[in-house]
């Protein structure tokens, strides 16, 4: 049984999980005009995997016979104006998400909520993927940022080979 605190938490996070999946979009879009055609891509993949969380969490709900109502998403962050922006706002980002996770966990097990906890183990591993992704590809960039313009092309061509796992 999912007491309503931990339900109206969970219907809050498929807000900030499709959110998420906006802004990733938005960013995709600040490489398409780049031409970065493998950063945007990138960006595109991880924007598909944030739409899954979202419905990983209704399909949860929906299991525990609770009510799902979705709410407006808000516009997403279009500020990016150099080309590693979009990078350290997605790892900041990400590090909201795991507070935001950790902060349903740490409820859940408050309440003895114990399904829940459970459910949010496979989130708690995510997260940790997820800001390692973000560190690996700053890592990339930091590399090559301010060399020439031939190191940016090739790391774009290698973002291109990511799928979506
Ligand atoms: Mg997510």
């Amino acid at each position: 049984m999912i007491n309503d605190e931990i339900a109206k938490m969970l219907v809050e996070q498929i807000n900030k999980e499709l959110y998420s999946g906006y802004l990733y979009m938005e960013f995709a879009n600040f490489y398409e005009e780049k031409k970065l055609p493998g950063f945007a891509h990138w960006f595109m993949v991880q924007a598909v995997e944030e739409y899954e969380h979202a419905m990983k969490i209704r399909d949860f709900l929906i299991s525990a016979g609770r009510k799902v109502t979705l709410s407006a998403i808000d516009e997403p962050d279009n500020s990016s104006n150099k080309i590693g922006d979009p990078l350290y706002a997605s790892l900041k980002h990400e590090q909201y998400i795991t507070f935001s996770i950790y902060e349903i966990y740490e409820k859940a097990l408050s309440v003895k909520d114990h399904l829940t906890a459970g459910f949010l183990n496979w989130f708690i591993k995510e997260q940790g993927e997820e800001e390692a992704n973000a560190q690996e590809l700053i890592k990339k960039f930091e590399l090559i940022d301010g060399a020439s313009g031939r190191g940016l092309h090739m790391l774009d061509r290698e973002l291109v080979n990511r799928k979506n796992d």
